[in-house]
């Protein structure tokens, strides 16, 4: 999983309240609707995959700072699959813990998604407040902005995982393949993913062919490029960098299927996964 060279330079309210209720089992099937059963094919939650909830939310929320980068990857890949199959505990979403971290922040992932509203990070993930680090911008760019949040997630904040979250069928790599002008400053975030764009060109004529006519398997080449792209530039950041070099953070490129709902890693930078840093 290689997410290719880089040459290190520096890139150019108050929440509604609800009645306070305790922690419960209850108060974790809330927001959700639990799809059909993995055990049974009900579409009520088994005995066993209840007991499965609660072990994943007391594993959730017993992660804290003296986690390693790879057990905060692997605790946010394990709420992917309990997203993935209906199990989602939706740990963190109570008004007990809006009050718990109203003072201070202590996220231990920093996320750069697209904007698309078909990924919400903190669901797709299985996380609640003050979970997750994100910053959504159209594309997934690591513009100078964006990389200066995620400066400010690893430097201040203390998150052990950026990653950039790329999603299969995206808009704004659509609309950058298209070629065409765009009114007001869509430009600008068009010129981000020329980069991405030319490297799939550049692989020959036939595939970009394909891309251009809408073909969706080489849609999603493009978004792979692009995230691995923008990993790159995340790390041109000195502050990213030195983060890794110290073995504090892992710099991880990753796509979403609008499809299935699965994360799929496509590249890690940093720790024992470091690949050609
Ligand atoms: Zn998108």
């Amino acid at each position: 999983m290689g997410c290719g060279a880089s040459t290190p330079q520096q890139p150019g309210g108050v929440p509604v309240k609800v009645s306070p209720a305790p922690v419960s089992e209850a108060n974790t099937t809330l927001n959700f609707a639990p799809r059909a059963s993995v055990d049974d094919g009900s579409v009520l939650p088994s005995a066993r995959s209840m007991a499965g909830r609660r072990s994943s939310l007391e594993k959730v929320m017993s992660l804290t700072e003296r986690a390693s980068p790879e057990q905060v990857l692997q605790n946010l890949l394990e709420g992917n699959q309990r997203f993935l199959a209906g199990e989602s505990a939706h740990p963190h979403q109570d008004w007990e813990r809006v009050q718990q971290i109203s003072a201070k922040q202590k996220p231990l992932v920093a996320i750069l998604g697209c904007a698309d509203s078909r990924v919400p990070a903190e669901i797709v993930f299985d996380q609640g407040f003050g979970d997750v680090f994100v910053c959504r911008i159209a594309g997934n760019i690591a513009t100078a902005e964006e990389v200066a949040s995620l400066e400010y997630a690893v430097l201040d904040v203390g998150v052990k995982v950026v990653m950039v979250l790329g999603h299969t069928k995206c808009g704004a790599v659509k609309a950058a393949l298209s070629g065409n002008a765009f009114p007001g400053f869509i430009d600008t975030l068009v010129d981000h993913l020329d980069v991405a764009i030319a490297r799939v060109d550049s692989m020959n004529a036939k595939q970009a062919e394909a891309i251009k006519a809408g073909d969706p398997s080489m849609m999603d080449k493009v978004v792979k490029e692009n995230v691995k792209y923008q990993v790159q530039r995340c790390q041109r950041s000195v502050v990213i960098q030195e983060a890794l070099r110290k073995r504090q953070v892992l710099l991880v490129g990753a796509m979403y299927n609008l499809d299935t709902g699965k994360v799929q890693i496509l590249c890690t930078k940093g720790g024992v996964a470091d690949d050609a840093l």
